[in-house]
C-alpha cells in the first residue's frame, strides 16, 4: 500500500485555550508523520467547530490559511460531541483512507497515533484507543464510569471497555457506519456492531491541557441514558418481569384476604395499605417512564432531523475531487 492519507477530526466546543497547543502538537506529529514516510502529504487535520461562542472558529480559519494541512468545518449551531464527531467523519471519508477522531484537549495521547496508523497499514479497519489507566480521573467519575460499563454490559450491550471515542476508522468502516440510519447514533456502542477487523491500542489519558470540561453533570446523565436506550430494549423487559411478579404477587395476596374473610378476621389493614399504594404507584410512574423514554426516542427518530448542518468547509478538497 502507499503511504495512506489519513485525516484526523477534532470536535471543538469553546476550546480557544487548548486550541493552540493542539495545533502545535498535531503539526509536530503530522510533519514527522509524513517525513517518515508513515502518510500521505495530503492527510489533513480537521477540526469541527461545533457551535463554539469564544475564538474556536477564527483559531481555526487561522491555522487553515497558513496553508499546510489543516482544515475546518463550522456547524451551524452546537450540537454536541457526538454530532460534530460524524459530521466530521462523515464530510471527509471520501478523501481519506482512514479517519482518527480526537479531542480538542489533549486527553486523548497524540503518540499514539503513530501506532493506529500503523495498525491500519497491517490491515485493521478499525483501532480503538483504549486508556491503560484512569488515575488522572476523580474517583467520582472512575466510580460512574465503571459502573456504567458494567450495567451497560448486563444489558447485552457490547462496548470496548474504558474506551471513549479516540479510534482510527478505515473508510469502509465509516461507510458501514453510515448504515446506521438512527439520527441518535451513540458512536461508541455502534461502531463495534460495523463489524471488520479490529484491535486495541493502550495510552495513558492525560488531564485536560488548559480550559474546563465541556461535559458537564447533566450532558454526561444524558449521554448515559442515551447510550442505554439506543443500545438495548432491556429494561422494558425488565418492567414487564416486574410486572408479572406483582400479578403473582396479588394472587397470593387475594386468596390469602379470601382466607382471612372467610374465617371473619377482617381487620382494617391501614399501614399496608398505604404503603402498598405508594409502592405500586411509583412503580408504575417508573414503568410509564420508562417506556416513556423509548416512544420518545422512535418520535425523535421518526421525524429523520438531520443531525447537523455544515454551514461552512476551509481546507478541504474539492467535491468534484473524491478519490
Ligand atoms: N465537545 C463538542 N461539543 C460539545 C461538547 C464537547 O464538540 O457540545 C468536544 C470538546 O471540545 C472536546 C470533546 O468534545 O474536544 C470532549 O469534551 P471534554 O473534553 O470537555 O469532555 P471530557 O473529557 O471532560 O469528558
Ligand atoms: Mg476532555
Amino acid at each position: 500500500m502507499t503511504n495512506p492519507i489519513i485525516y484526523m477530526v477534532v470536535p471543538c466546543y469553546n476550546e480557544q485555550e487548548v486550541l493552540p497547543e493542539t495545533h502545535n502538537r498535531l503539526r509536530i506529529k503530522y510533519d514527522s508523520l509524513v517525513n517518515a514516510g508513515k502518510i500521505s502529504k495530503d492527510s489533513r487535520v480537521v477540526f469541527v467547530n461545533d457551535g463554539s461562542k469564544d475564538a474556536t472558529w477564527s483559531l481555526i480559519t487561522e491555522y487553515e490559511s497558513e496553508g499546510s494541512y489543516f482544515a475546518g468545518i463550522n456547524l451551524s449551531r452546537n450540537r454536541g460531541h457526538q454530532n460534530a464527531l460524524m459530521a466530521g467523519l462523515y464530510t471527509v471519508m471520501n478523501y481519506a483512507d482512514a479517519v482518527i477522531s480526537m479531542d480538542a484537549d489533549l486527553q486523548d495521547d497524540i503518540d499514539a497515533i503513530d501506532e493506529m496508523v500503523e495498525k491500519f497499514t497491517e490491515g485493521y479497519d478499525v483501532v480503538y484507543g483504549v486508556r491503560s489507566s484512569r488515575d488522572t480521573d476523580t474517583f467520582f467519575k472512575r466510580f460512574t464510569a465503571q459502573t456504567y460499563y458494567k450495567l451497560l454490559a448486563g444489558l447485552g450491550a457490547n462496548l470496548v471497555y474504558n474506551h471513549a471515542d479516540f479510534r482510527l476508522m478505515s473508510r469502509r468502516a465509516i461507510h458501514g457506519l453510515m448504515e446506521f440510519g438512527e439520527v441518535n447514533l451513540f458512536l461508541r456502542g455502534v461502531v463495534p456492531m460495523v463489524g471488520y477487523p479490529s484491535c486495541e491500542v493502550y495510552y495513558k489519558r492525560g488531564q485536560r491541557f488548559a480550559g474546563e470540561s465541556k461535559y458537564p453533570l447533566k450532558k454526561m446523565i444524558a449521554l448515559a441514558i442515551d447510550g442505554i436506550t439506543s443500545l438495548s430494549i432491556e429494561p422494558i423487559r425488565i418492567i414487564t418481569r416486574l410486572g408479572m411478579l406483582v400479578v403473582l404477587v396479588g394472587i397470593v395476596l387475594l386468596i390469602y384476604s379470601l382466607v382471612q374473610w372467610g374465617k371473619g378476621n377482617v381487620v382494617p389493614g391501614w399501614s399496608s395499605l398505604m404503603v402498598s399504594i405508594w409502592f405500586i404507584g411509583g412503580m408504575l410512574l417508573m414503568a410509564i417512564g420508562t417506556v416513556g423514554e423509548y416512544i420518545g426516542k422512535i418520535y425523535m427518530e421518526t421525524k429523520q432531523r438531520p443531525r447537523f448542518i455544515v454551514a461552512d468547509k476551509i481546507g478541504l478538497p474539492a467535491d468534484d475531487t473524491d478519490h
